[in-house]
C-alpha cells in the first residue's frame, strides 16, 4: 500500500494515520493535526492554511496565558470577561479589545488540563450569524444543535468559526455583540447610528464630486470606504488601537 510523508514533520504516514487535505498534502495524525484546534476543518484545509493556523494557535496560547488567564480573576468590574459557547470556550474582553476562542486538552482522562486559544482583535469580528442542524442521537432521537457562526478578517489560519452554543444563546450574543460595537438600532444607540450613516452619506457624496472633477485618488477612496464601513459595522478605531496595544505586549 502506497505510504505517503507528513508534509510538516516528515513522518511516514498510512491510511490510518494520515490526514489529508485540501491541496493533495498529507498531515500525520500522531503529531500534526493535533497542533490545530478541533474546530479547525483539515479536509478543507491546505498546507498553507494548516501552518498558518499552527502558528495563530501558538501565539495565540501565549496571549490567552499572559492576557486572558490574568483576567479570568479579576475583581474590576471593567475588566471582567464575558463567555459564549456551549462549553463556555468563547472569552470576549472589551477592556483590552480582545476576543479568544479556546479548547481544553487533556493528557489523560480528566486530568493534566492544559488550554490552547486562538485569539483575535474583537475589530477583526465581521460576522456572527445562527446556524443550526438536526442530529440523531446516541438514542436515535432527533435532537437540534446550535451554533453561531463567527466571521473574522485579518486572522489567517482560521477566519470562520463554527462553534456549538446554547439554545437561545444566538439572541444574547448578537445582542452583545451589537452593543459593543455600537451597530444596534434601539433608541439608546441610534444616535450613534445616525451620525455614522450622515457621515457615510457625506462620504458618498464627496466621493461622487471627486470622481466627477477627476479628484479621486487612493487617500480619498480610502476615505469613503472607511465611513460605509462605519455605517454598516460600527467605527471601530477605538478597538483596533486597544487590541494593538495589548498584542504587543504579548511575550514571544
Ligand atoms: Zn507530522
Amino acid at each position: 500500500m502506497a505510504k505517503h510523508i507528513c508534509a510538516i514533520c516528515g513522518a511516514e504516514v498510512g491510511l490510518i494515520s494520515e490526514q489529508k487535505l485540501a491541496d493533495g498534502n498529507y498531515i500525520c495524525r500522531k503529531v500534526c493535526v493535533k497542533k490545530c484546534m478541533k474546530i479547525f476543518n483539515k479536509v478543507e484545509a491546505t498546507l498553507d492554511s494548516v501552518n498558518s493556523h499552527i502558528e495563530q494557535l501558538e501565539f495565540g496560547t501565549k496571549a490567552w496565558n499572559q492576557i486572558f488567564v490574568p483576567l479570568t480573576k479579576t475583581k474590576v468590574k471593567e475588566e471582567k470577561l464575558k463567555r459564549f459557547g456551549k462549553n463556555g470556550e468563547l472569552y470576549v474582553s472589551p477592556s483590552t479589545g480582545l476576543i479568544a476562542l479556546t479548547e481544553n486538552r487533556y493528557k489523560f482522562f480528566i486530568f493534566g488540563k492544559s488550554t490552547v486559544a486562538c485569539v483575535y482583535r474583537l475589530a477583526d469580528l465581521y460576522g456572527y450569524d445562527y446556524g443550526y442542524e438536526t442530529v440523531k442521537n446516541s438514542e436515535g432521537k432527533e435532537e437540534t444543535k446550535h451554533y453561531c457562526i463567527l466571521m473574522f478578517r485579518n486572522t489567517p489560519g482560521l477566519y470562520e468559526v463554527r462553534m456549538e452554543i446554547r439554545s437561545g444563546e444566538y439572541e444574547d450574543m448578537e445582542r452583545y455583540f451589537n452593543t459593543l460595537f455600537g451597530i444596534q438600532k434601539t433608541l439608546r444607540n441610534i444616535g450613534n447610528t445616525i451620525k455614522q450613516q450622515t457621515n457615510a452619506a457625506k462620504a458618498i457624496a464627496e466621493a461622487v464630486r471627486a470622481v466627477k472633477d477627476g479628484t479621486m485618488d487612493e487617500t480619498k477612496a480610502e476615505a469613503t470606504m472607511d465611513a460605509l464601513n462605519a455605517a454598516q459595522y460600527g467605527d471601530r478605531t477605538g478597538w483596533i488601537a486597544k487590541a494593538d496595544a495589548a498584542l504587543a505586549s504579548v511575550v514571544k
